[in-house]
């Protein structure tokens, strides 16, 4: 327990610190200007040796004990230090001032000793009060950023998770709508992989998806794209103003990426490594389509590159108006 005593009479500095010794508080130090009591916090902190209480007169030389409250106060790594003010006026606007400015209590001098240690004792009880609600608020805070990072997450891959992606959508789809710029989206499916699980087990099913969300994690390059697992085996990559070629042009990275990555397949009927299957769509958003639209149109794609070999891209456009009635 550390305890600074600011007080310019070197004699009441001297009884208090007589006083803090017979009541056990042996850890005390002194200053007799607020300029020297800013530096010994300084230097206690910066050697990383807490102040636990200030004890401070009222009327100091270089200011008075009400504005070194606020100054102390303003400062961060001092403002859980309580302070007691000791004063030789029993004056009420003193007193509500003191208080005003943050200070934990007020003394009348003579101090005594028993005046003292029961002041001491309150105010050191508030600060572990303090200090505990202040710890409980931190850990709520660092929960609270844990479950939304969760609830946006895949636990597996630690891409953005479906729920996330279908945020991510509409917010985009209004934002390229409202600028008039082309969305993209690709649908990525891994080849077989029911045979790759059947043939090495989950837990090498699950490297897998981590290696392939990896690779398409690595194709796309722009702050606003975003790399989603859809579920299962398969992911989703949403492209703000991205046009086809543009998203195409991605998914041939995706492609790249992945046979690069070299995974063996050891039952595939495409290739000895493992392969994805990718539909691209891209269009401008208008209020005769939606993003279910965009979604639907990538599937479809996705679904003919299966149907033409898999290991591959096939593209769809946005359905326009007219395609969208019928
Ligand atoms: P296709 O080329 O037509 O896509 O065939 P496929 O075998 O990849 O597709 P299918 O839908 O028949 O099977 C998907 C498999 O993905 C089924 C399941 O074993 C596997 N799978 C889905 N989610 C997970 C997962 O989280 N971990 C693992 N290890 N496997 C998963
Ligand atoms: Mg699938
Ligand atoms: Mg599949």
């Amino acid at each position: 327990m550390r305890i600074l005593i600011i007080d310019d009479c070197s004699t009441d500095s001297l009884h208090i610190k007589g006083l803090l010794s017979q009541t056990g508080y042996t850890d005390t130090l002194a200053a007799t200007s607020f300029k020297e009591a800013l530096r010994i916090l300084g230097d206690m902190d910066k050697a990383g040796l807490g102040v636990d209480l200030i004890l401070m007169d009222v009327g100091l030389p270089d200011t008075d004990g009400i504005a070194g409250t606020l100054t102390i106060k303003a400062h961060n790594e001092f403002e859980d230090i309580p302070i007691i003010m000791i004063t030789g006026r029993d004056d009420e606007e003193t007193f509500d001032r003191a208080f005003a400015a943050g200070a934990s209590d007020f003394i009348v001098k003579p101090v005594g000793k028993v005046e003292l240690r029961a002041r001491i004792r309150s105010a050191l009880q508030l600060r572990r009060e303090l200090l505990r609600g202040k710890e409980r608020e931190r850990e709520l805070e660092r929960l609270a950023r844990k479950l939304e990072r969760m609830s946006n997450q895949d636990g597996l891959t630690g891409i953005a998770n479906r729920r996330c992606f279908d945020d991510t959508l509409v917010t985009e789809w209004v934002r390229n709508g409202r600028e008039d710029n082309p969305i993209g989206l690709l649908m990525i499916d891994i080849d077989h992989f029911k045979h790759y699980n059947d043939a090495l087990g989950h837990v090498d099913g699950d490297a897998c998806l981590c290696a392939v969300a990896d690779a398409i994690k690595a194709a796309v390059h722009r702050p606003g794209d975003m790399v989603a697992r859809y579920g299962g085996e398969e992911f989703v990559v949403i492209l703000p103003n991205t046009d086809y070629e543009g998203a195409k042009a991605v998914a041939d990275n995706i492609h790249a990426n992945i046979a690069e990555t070299s995974i063996d397949h050891p039952n595939s009927s495409v290739s000895c490594s493992v392969t994805v299957s990718i539909g691209v769509t891209a269009g401008v958003p208008t209020c005769h389509n939606s993003p279910e639209h965009l979604v639907q149109s990538a599937d479809r794609a996705l679904y003919l590159a299966k149907q033409s070999g898999r290991n591959r891209t096939e593209t769809i456009a946005l359905p326009g108006p007219d395609e969208i009635r019928h």
